[in-house]
């Protein structure tokens, strides 16, 4: 389920998620989380990077520093996983038409990256993931994710999506005892999202 704005962190200061990251692993945060959002909210001029407003950019670190503290609860579980999945968004592709290389195995659902951009985001996400052992999955979407996880017995996956979309995963992954971690999405819309590689490079 997509988020009903869009946004675009992408020009906003590595910093600012580092200081998410510091939040999440605050226990009882929710507590004070209001002034705290508020506070990074003018601090790294959230509303004028993304033109948000207030109540939507809340949702928005509010959504990021939950999938934030999943990610730090489930790390542990996760790092004794040995079968492992990437799923990636087609929306993050370099090209949404047809110069876009990438086949689509409708049984699956996924594509497959053909690799056909140097500085394709998804070609550089599926090169790492590969050569850590994942099995990679561009999908055109998450209800894709239920019917290859029954399939394939997975233990651990890593998911690249916005953090509507993590929210639901967290909840089908809790019902199957496997263990996922998140990346969020720093852009997001239809097309030529952008998520952080060197937060997946850590992930992974
Ligand atoms: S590198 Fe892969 S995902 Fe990117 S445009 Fe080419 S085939 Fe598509």
């Amino acid at each position: 389920m997509p988020y009903r704005f869009t946004f675009d962190l992408s020009k906003v200061p590595r910093f600012f998620f580092t200081e998410l990251t510091l939040i999440s692993y605050h226990k009882g945060m929710h507590k004070t989380f209001l002034k705290t959002a508020h506070d990074l909210i003018i601090k790294f001029r959230i509303q004028e990077a993304t033109g948000l407003n207030l109540s939507d950019a809340v949702v928005l670190l509010q959504d990021l520093i939950d999938l934030q503290a999943v990610n730090i609860m489930e790390r542990g579980k996760f790092l004794e996983t040995k079968k492992r999945a990437f799923f990636l968004p087609h929306c993050s592709r370099k090209y949404m038409d047809n110069r876009c290389q990438a086949s689509f195995n409708q049984d699956i659902p996924s594509y497959t990256c053909a690799h056909c951009s140097e500085d394709c985001l998804v070609n550089r996400a599926d090169r790492l993931a590969k050569k850590k052992g994942y099995d990679v999955y561009l999908l055109p979407g998450g209800s894709c994710i239920p019917k290859i996880l029954k399939n394939k017995h997975y233990e651990g996956i890593v998911g690249v999506a916005c953090g509507e979309e993590t929210k639901l995963m967290g909840q089908l992954l809790s019902g199957m005892n496997v263990a996922g971690q998140g990346i969020p999405l720093i852009k997001n819309g239809c097309a030529n999202t952008i998520f952080n590689i060197d937060t997946l490079v850590k992930v992974l």
